[in-house]
């Protein structure tokens, strides 16, 4: 039983939550998609956080995760976590999807965020096949809940039908 759980479709750009996760790259230099977005509507900010964390730790690694202001954001952090790119699957992607999830989640407890946005996470240019990426996203999602009580809620934002359709109907078959 999960009723932490929702599905909306949208720009997670507008979320007012704690904190909204950016699918970003290990060079934490902003990018296209989700990362280009939440750069271009929350302002310079973030990018100035950005570069001080490559400064100091060099990047962020695959499945790892970092957490910035949001600027001009409706939500008071972005966790930067960088998704594993696709490349046929024996290249550890689906654990390394499951690590964006859980270390995105943990840095949210971390900073006392109560609730936390996710896009679909590495569905984009890295190529991840959206149905394995919603099984695993909900998933990991739904394993940390499980365990770790001081996380309200974890919205899934949709940018596509496709997305909202897959991330929703793995969501019906923890909540059933
Ligand atoms: P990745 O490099 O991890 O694949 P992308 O940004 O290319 O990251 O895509 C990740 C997902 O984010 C895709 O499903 C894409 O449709 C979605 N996306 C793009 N812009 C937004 C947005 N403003 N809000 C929510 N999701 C978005």
């Amino acid at each position: 039983m999960q009723d932490k759980v929702e599905v909306t479709k949208g720009d997670i750009t507008r979320m007012k939550v704690d904190a909204i996760v950016n699918a970003a790259n290990s060079s934490l230099m902003g990018g296209g998609g989700v990362d280009g977005a939440i750069h271009r509507a929350g302002g310079p900010a973030i990018l100035e956080e950005c570069k001080k964390i490559v400064a100091r730790q060099g990047g962020c690694k695959t499945g790892e995760a970092v957490i910035t202001t949001a600027g001009n954001l409706p939500a008071k952090f972005v966790i930067h976590t960088v998704g594993p790119v696709w490349n046929g699957g024996n290249r550890n992607e689906r654990i390394l999807l499951a690590n964006a999830y859980r270390n995105s989640l943990q840095l949210a407890v971390d900073n006392n965020c109560k609730t936390v946005a996710f896009p679909a996470i590495s569905t984009g240019v890295y190529g991840f096949p959206k149905a394995a990426a919603a099984t695993i996203a909900v998933q990991a999602v739904n394993e940390f809940l499980a365990n770790e009580r001081a996380i309200d809620k974890v919205i899934f934002v949709c940018f596509d039908e496709e997305n909202f359709r897959l991330i929703q109907s793995e969501v019906q078959k923890i909540s059933s």
